[in-house]
């Protein structure tokens, strides 16, 4: 099947599986898959690392601001880079994970990462996923996908991906950012996370990755009439 040159914005709650959604669509359709939330943990990373943010988790905004404009962030084919250096696996432990909504709910830093994502949108053929992707930064997709997922579930699944990864996560733990980060992500002031008016919700608590993949199959049927 073919799809049209079109942007296809994949929002909803932590781990729902929405870039395992994003990146199964990008290799089927041969669509560019870009993960967002990446940009926010990277930006994240970095402040950790230079001490911009304290133990307290209280973020130096002045310096935070300084430090963006000359913070070298990038998307490549293999994952996250900061200047030359790959960061694909520290940007995605719990500590980062544990300091990420605040950071991002910060204007300055949703503007530094929407200039990013609107240059990778200006081709076509891409799929995005994130939070305010379907809402704020391209809401003229011709795709929107709402994720969403029971808390256990969600949990489940994380907890499943870190230990994977060789980290050794604690269920509670695991849990307890999770809700953190929804509820900060749903409710701040820019851009909070909530579903586009014209998004499709896909709940896939009790869904397995090719139910998904053929639900998604069916809407671009429904949308774009029988495709080759
Ligand atoms: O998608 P992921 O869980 O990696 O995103 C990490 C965090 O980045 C989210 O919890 C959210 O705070 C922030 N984010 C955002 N807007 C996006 C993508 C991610 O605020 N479009």
């Amino acid at each position: 099947m073919n799809i049209p040159d079109i942007i296809i914005a994949i929002d909803g709650y932590s781990s729902t599986g929405k870039s395992t959604l994003a990146k199964l669509i990008a290799g089927q359709y041969s669509f560019l898959y870009l993960d967002s939330g990446a940009m926010y943990r990277g930006v994240t990373l970095h402040a950790l690392e230079n001490g911009i943010i304290d133990n307290s988790g209280a973020i130096d905004e002045a310096r935070l601001k300084t430090a963006l404009e000359t913070l070298d962030l990038d998307f490549r084919i293999d994952g996250t880079y900061i200047g030359e250096r790959r960061v694909e696996q520290e940007i995605r432990t719990l500590e980062v994970s544990s300091h990420v909504s605040p950071v991002s709910a910060i204007p300055f830093v949703r503007s530094f990462v929407d200039a990013k994502l609107h240059a990778f949108g200006q081709r076509k053929r891409v799929v995005m996923d994130g939070r305010d992707i379907g809402t704020t930064v391209f809401p003229d997709a011709e795709i929107k996908i709402f994720m969403t997922a029971t808390p256990e579930v969600r949990a489940r699944r994380r907890f499943d991906e870190m230990k994977a990864k060789g980290q050794d996560p604690v269920m509670e733990e695991v849990m307890k950012n999770l809700l953190e980060r929804d509820h900060i992500d749903s409710h701040r002031e820019v851009s909070p996370l909530s579903r586009a008016a014209d998004a499709y919700v896909l709940d896939n608590s009790d869904m397995t990755l090719h139910e998904e993949t053929v639900w998604f199959q069916g809407l671009c049927q429904g949308k774009f009439g029988i495709l080759e």
